[in-house]
């Protein structure tokens, strides 16, 4: 028979995923696997899209709904609402990208008062037939009216308690009767609508309710936060309902063929006797490890367990099934592939390939990107005691410990004076950022993964729990109370972002291992890979770890982070301020051994592989006190009026008017990166002789050193050219005859949109290219970043006008076009030139595919994303190829 909007299960294969869901295509190949599978169809994702479209069920659509129902009436000597004999099916949803949970199924669909009775009659059990019937009544109550679930639960509840019964099971066909009809009135009162007795419609609205779930709040945010298209829309499928709850020979459950925690090859499940569908999940009682299946139904089990090993050798990764067993027959319900931990998701790809059962290519495709950023944040030692308080959503991994602060100003002052901080509060808004970045983690009592709280926090990898209920959270007294238990301001907390969990007290955490089986999936990462990863790191510590993770050399090491610590911070600040050039001078002599200490310990850490230095990068002014302080302090002394303060109060005065003369307007545009250089050339002079300092001390020790110099914010050629000579004068007047030995780079950042667009002239002054492709984003897009992300970014991207936020994933279609222009215009002047990109871009995996497929040579990220880079520039060249070539030549000709 032809069909427009329906496959059934025996027609179908796990190759339909598109158009019949992952479970509807999965039951399917179940199906034609000769598993035990109820009879049934699938609704496909085309008829939910011409639902969205026409704002009703296609026409058509339930003509074909119900031939197909007499399918399954034939198979099963069943009919749907048949007074004697009636078919009970389930409508369930399921859409191409499991999105566990978040949509809607309903079950028992076929029970109105009349068949409810034929039930009771035919097997002879009237408690079973009203149970089915009063979960027909809830779901369908709240699925299709949209009653809440707690009202049904509240009235299930006072009748146990009325009848003195402890669960469930003490409930009697006559207790469930009275239930359902309570139930009605229930619907009636709050939908203003009757439970609808005609089977007919029972199906009908069944079948919208669950396209309509596809909308519902929690499946938008669960795509939002994973990049499910939202034009997909969901498959509905009908399947004929077996029953799990016909007493003691009967039972439902879920198994994994490995353990999702660990990854153990080991069976890992649980099941309830004489239980249905959700009971398992839903924590009525407490289910049983899967083992004990073995005692209770040794058949079954070991039916079960051959059967599990079927289906993941069929489908090649650890499978999530449900079962349900009915009068001791087991059946196959549903078959996924299982979500898993990042610890497993590594153990399983390297068992499966240990195993022969997949390639180490594949492996590497098995393994999400963001599960190794999970894994390599530093953890809550798994050893410790804990005392829990609440757990709420895991919005941002990572742990963190500190005193509980109730606003951002407090956060801020507090994390100012050294303390750490957790930053607890109803909700957060974009005026709590500061707050947020002062925090070592955030914690909300409102709001989902995709709230303010989350995204920022996710942003800045930080740890963030929120939409945590048990928390009440009282801003005015500055106390919550977390889990019953009362924590003021300054009571110390600790957050796992990766378990959603509040834990009373400080906990020791763990830095993060690279396990042996992280070791082997890098390692096959390494073979494949046509990216180099190399790492920002402004000091020796960062670089040490860095080149631990696998980093190939320093990208990005900022100097002026080196300018900050307390020791230096005056000299500095007296080099800025100095009246003259002899001045200026004697203070720059004091930073150079400093300096070439970093750069010493750096070269070390990464002897025989590349560094590559950046020249001071901010404007002057970040150095020095903030302006409004020192008039504030100026006010005061002129307002004491002693004459001993008059020469702090001339020096003050002084100060004011430097800082005054260095403020700018934007300083984002303004005199920063080499214009400084340029216009004060001994901070650059000083900077390029310390690092060669360095370089050759190191090089007499026998290390191996490959400095790179990198000269920021050029936008025109002239601006590279005179720093280059300057670099190559310095290099030639510190190494001398040890030139040779030292064999160094000079590149420059392109982060300004000209640089971009005139790089055939930059290149013939540069030996590498490294994008900023933050500055390139800003710059591109024409908005500061803390702008940006503190006031419309969220909304653009919330209300989908961006795709994603350009400061975490490269916008290829806008700024990713001036660095292929530019890569272009590099290369055909200067074929050898090096070019990547260094900046947070480096650590996100759709921006390495984006570089990979743009021909980059390396990408550049912070020490601890380098694993998670290894493998996306793997998982690049598996997907895409070699793309990258030709892209370039349609580019250049
Ligand atoms: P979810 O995707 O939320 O798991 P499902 O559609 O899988 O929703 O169904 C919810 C529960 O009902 C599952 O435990 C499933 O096994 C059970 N179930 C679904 N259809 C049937 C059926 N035809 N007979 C018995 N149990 C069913
Ligand atoms: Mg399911
Ligand atoms: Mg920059």
């Amino acid at each position: 028979m032809n069909t427009q909007w329906i496959v059934r299960f025996h027609d179908g294969n796990a190759a339909m995923r598109q158009l019949l869901g992952g479970k509807g295509a999965n039951l399917a190949e179940m199906t034609k696997a000769g598993l035990p599978v109820p009879p049934g169809f699938t609704i496909t994702t085309d008829a939910c899209r011409a639902f969205y479209a026409g704002r009703t069920l296609p026409g058509g659509l339930m003509k074909e709904v119900t031939d197909a129902l007499e399918g399954v009436e034939a198979q099963t000597g069943r009919r749907f609402g048949d007074p004697q004999r009636p078919l009970l099916v389930s409508v369930r949803s399921g859409s191409v990208d499991s999105m566990p949970g978040m949509m809607d199924t309903i079950l028992n669909l076929g029970l109105n008062d009349e068949t409810v009775r034929a039930l009771a009659d035919e097997t002879g059990n009237a408690r079973f037939a009203y149970d089915c019937y009063r979960r027909l009544v809830q779901m369908f109550g709240n699925v299709v009216f949209g009653v809440e679930g707690v009202h049904f639960e509240t009235l299930l509840h006072q009748l146990k308690q009325s009848v003195g019964a402890a669960s469930d099971q003490q409930l009697t066909a006559e207790h469930w009767q009275t239930l359902i009809e309570q139930y009605k009135a229930v619907i009636t009162r709050l939908a203003r609508t009757t439970f609808p007795q005609n089977v007919q419609d029972q199906l009908r609205l069944a079948v919208e309710a669950v396209f309509r779930s596809w909308n519902n709040q929690r499946a938008r945010i669960y795509r939002s936060v994973n990049r499910i298209p939202d034009e997909q829309g969901t498959a509905v499928n009908i399947q004929a309902m077996v029953f799990g709850n016909l007493g003691d020979d009967c039972g439902t459950g879920v198994l994994f063929t490995r353990n999702p925690s660990t990854g153990d090859n080991v069976l890992f499940g649980e099941f309830l006797e004489n239980a249905q569908g959700e009971d398992v999940v839903a924590g009525v009682r407490t289910p049983r490890p899967i083992d004990e299946l073995e005692n209770a139904m040794p058949e079954v089990f070991a039916q079960l367990t051959r059967t599990a090993r079927q289906l993941e050798a069929h489908y090649r990764d650890m499978q999530d099934i449900e079962f349900t067993v009915e009068r001791g027959k087991l059946y196959m319900l549903q078959t996924r592939v299982g979500k898993r931990t990042a610890q497993a998701a590594l153990k399983i790809a390297a068992d499966l390939v240990a195993e022969d059962t997949i390639t180490p290519d594949e492996a590497l495709l098995r393994v999400e990107v963001g599960h190794l950023d999970q894994l390599l944040h530093p953890a809550i030692d798994p050893e410790a005691k804990l005392e829990v308080l609440a757990t709420g959503l895991p919005a941002s991994p990572g742990a963190a410990s500190g005193a509980a602060v109730f606003d951002a100003d407090t956060a801020e002052l507090w994390a100012k004076r050294g303390d750490r901080v957790i930053l607890v509060r109803a909700e957060t808004t974009p005026e709590d950022i500061h707050g947020v970045i002062a925090a070592e983690g955030v914690l909300t009592s409102r709001g989902g993964m995709t709230s303010h709280a989350a995204v920022v926090a996710r942003g800045m990898g930080k740890c963030c729990v929120c939409g945590c209920e048990d928390a009440r959270v009282d801003e005015a007294s500055r106390t919550a109370v977390i889990g019953g238990r009362v924590v003021a301001e300054g009571d110390i907390i600790t957050l796992d972002g990766s378990t959603g969990r509040v834990i009373a007290g400080h906990v020791p955490l763990k830095d993060a291992d690279m396990t042996p089986e992280l070791m082997q999936m890098l390692a096959w990462a390494d073979d494949v890979r046509r990216l180099r990863v190399i790492a920002n790191a402004d000091n020796p510590e960062d670089a040490a770890k860095a080149r631990e993770f696998g980093a190939e050399g320093v990208g990005l090491c900022r100097t002026e982070h080196m300018f900050l610590s307390p020791q230096r911070l005056p000299v500095v600040q007296a080099m800025i301020l100095a009246e003259t050039a002899e001045d200026r001078l004697v203070q720059l002599r004091k930073l150079l051994p400093m300096q070439q200490a970093d750069f010493e310990g750096i070269f070390r850490a990464m002897d025989g592989l590349p560094v590559t230095i950046r020249l001071l990068d901010p404007p002057l002014h970040e150095f020095l006190p903030n302006l409004e302080e020192l008039v504030g302090r100026h006010l005061r002394l002129t307002l004491q009026q002693g004459d001993a303060d008059a020469a702090e109060r001339d020096a003050l005065a002084g100060l004011i008017r430097k800082v005054r003369s260095l403020h700018e307007a934007n300083p984002m545009l303004g005199q920063r990166g080499c214009r400084l250089g340029i216009v004060f050339p001994d901070i650059y002079d000083m900077q390029i002789e310390a690092i060669f300092r360095a370089a050759r001390v190191c090089m007499l020790e026998g290390v191996r050193v490959l400095p790179e110099i990198m000269v920021p914010l050029v936008g025109h050629e002239n601006e590279l050219r005179i720093l280059r000579e300057l670099i190559d004068r310095v290099a030639g007047q510190v190494l001398g005859a040890d030139a040779r030995e030292v064999p160094y780079k000079v590149g420059t950042m392109i982060e300004v949109p000209r640089a971009a667009l005139t790089a055939r002239k930059i290149a013939k002054h540069a030996d590498f290219f490294s994008f900023g492709t933050n500055d390139l984003t800003q710059m591109t897009f024409g908005c500061s970043r803390d702008d940006a992300e503190g006031k419309f970014l969220s909304h653009y991207v919330d209300n989908k006008l961006l795709p994603a936020n350009p400061f975490q994933v490269l916008d290829g279609e806008g700024v990713g076009q001036l660095i292929e222009w530019a890569v272009a215009g590099g290369r055909a002047v200067k074929p050898q030139l090096k070019t990547g990109i260094c900046g947070e871009h480096g650590g996100d995996k759709e921006s390495i595919f984006f570089c990979h497929s743009a021909g980059l040579d390396y990408v550049s990220c912070s020490p601890y994303r380098v694993p998670l880079a290894r493998l996306a520039a793997a998982q690049a060249q598996l997907t895409l190829g070699d793309a990258a070539d030709e892209r370039q030549e349609r580019i250049v000709s």
